[in-house]
């Protein structure tokens, strides 16, 4: 069950804006997406617009600035109401604000982002995965339900037909455009191969790699533990309800692994999505708890043993073997390891001038290289591994004051580093 909400203007309507230009461009820009991202998301969506007009729902493709193109469109349907997916980040909430004034249609919002609807889950900011756990498993029953089956529709029968969409086109320039940050092939875009990842043929939940995730998800060294479904649920080609669903099923065989599963996938990513969507300077310090910012403050002269540029960061160029091979596994795949996340996070926040430069330059490299980057999960990554977000005080040391800390050894502790370093020698000489 999905929940919906009138989409007006909305408590962070005066938020900055990030960079979005989409006035005129032929293929926007979007928070430093590049082919990697807008590959997967057109080459998906090629992959929708059949499936949906089996069902006799036409896909119109309109692009450029939405604020212009969605009213415009809705005004040439003479649409009788306009219907949004939810979105947590500001610039998605600015365009559904600055929407909702240009048009004077009923306007909804529905959460199929998130199994429980944001706003359901929680009417405030939660503190941390203990404040929200609670609420949101008291709630999954009314909403972990099967989706409806989708019905066929009557023919379409508006003067107003959708383009046809040049589809090699439209790749071809976004390829090009965002060559920089070239696309990958291990995973591959659309719902059917979403649906195979998740329990498709040595898919995460029909394989031997679900028994895995509770024990063995922080070892970098077994990535197969892991599920691969963040960049389907961010692009929407799987919902985060349908693996909730499948997992669940498996609940008899693998308790531990079912559990630890959606508390990833649901509390967690959750848990993101209410720290965005209720705190509009979501990526700034002074978003960071009191405890967590007058201590980062408090250290913010604490002299650096290494300060590194953007550039050599972005090229993995550190004294640190290990931190570089995370940023290499990034750049060359698309997809960090998430315990290796938390480790590259830390050490930007020790190696650069500032807390404030540590922010700019984690989101920028999360956003540019990860597949499954500019989501809420992201900017929580970086604010948990370098401000304290949903974490608590540790003991204080320099540059990180009491913000938690992480280094090699604690690394060397927890898994085999240097066979992780040569797994990313070995992946960096094949395809990605
Ligand atoms: C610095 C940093 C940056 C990150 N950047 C991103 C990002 O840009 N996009 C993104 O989706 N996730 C991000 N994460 C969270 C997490 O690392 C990834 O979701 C995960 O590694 C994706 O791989 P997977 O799908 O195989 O995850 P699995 O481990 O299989 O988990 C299943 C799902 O649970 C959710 N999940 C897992 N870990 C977390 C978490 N810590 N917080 C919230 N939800 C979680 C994700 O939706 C994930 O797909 C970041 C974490 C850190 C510390």
């Amino acid at each position: 069950m999905a929940g919906k909400r009138k989409a007006s203007a909305s408590e962070d309507s005066d938020a900055p804006q990030k960079s979005a230009k989409t006035e005129d461009a032929q293929v926007p820009e979007y928070l430093v997406a590049g082919a990697r991202q807008f590959g997967f998301m057109l080459r998906g969506l090629k992959l929708m617009q059949p499936k949906l007009e089996a069902l006799n729902i036409p896909f119109f493709m309109v692009k450029g600035d939405p604020i212009k193109t969605i009213p415009d469109l809705c005004k040439k349907l003479k649409a009788g109401c306009l219907v949004t997916d939810f979105a947590s980040l500001r610039l998605g909430r600015e365009w559904r604000d600055e929407i909702a004034k240009k048009i004077d249609i009923p306007f909804d919002e529905v959460d199929a982002h998130n199994v429980i609807p944001c706003w359901i889950a929680s009417d405030k900011r939660e503190y941390g995965a203990r404040t929200i756990r609670s609420k949101i498993h008291k709630k999954l029953p009314e909403f972990l339900h099967e989706f409806p089956k989708l019905e066929k529709q009557p023919k379409w029968d508006s003067k107003v037909k959708p383009d046809k969409v040049n589809w090699d086109a439209e790749i071809k320039a976004a390829l090009e455009k965002g060559k920089e940050v070239p696309e990958v092939t291990w995973v591959k875009p659309g719902e059917d191969e979403a649906m195979k990842m998740l329990n498709g043929k040595d898919g995460f939940l029909s394989s031997d790699r679900l028994k895995k995730f509770s024990k063995h998800r922080n070892d970098p060294n077994q990535p197969e533990a892991l599920s691969n479904l963040s960049p389907y649920y961010h692009f929407g080609h799987l919902a985060a309800q349908r693996a909730a669903l499948e997992a669940s099923k498996l609940r008899s065989k693998a308790k531990e692994d079912v559990d630890a599963f959606l508390e990833e996938s649901v509390v967690r990513r959750e848990l993101s999505d209410n720290y965005c969507f209720y705190v509009p300077n979501y990526d700034s310090i002074d978003a960071c708890y009191d405890w967590a910012k007058e201590s980062l403050n408090k250290h913010r002269d604490d002299p650096r043993e290494n300060v590194y540029t953007l550039e050599e960061l972005e090229k993995g160029e550190t004294h640190d073997e290990l931190w570089n091979a995370s940023q290499k596994e990034m750049v060359h795949t698309g997809k960090m390891h998430g315990f290796m996340r938390m480790y590259w996070a830390k050490k930007i926040l020790e190696w650069t001038n500032s807390p404030e430069e540590a922010i700019e330059f984690g989101i920028y490299l999360n956003d540019k290289w990860e597949l499954d980057g500019r989501d809420a999960n992201g900017y929580v990554g970086v604010m948990w591994s370098m401000g304290g977000i949903h974490d608590q005080g540790w003991s204080e040391r320099a540059i990180f004051g009491k913000v938690r800390y992480m280094n090699e050894k604690g690394c060397r502790r927890k898994f085999k580093v240097d066979e992780y370093i040569e797994l990313i020698k070995e992946r960096l000489k094949k395809p990605a």
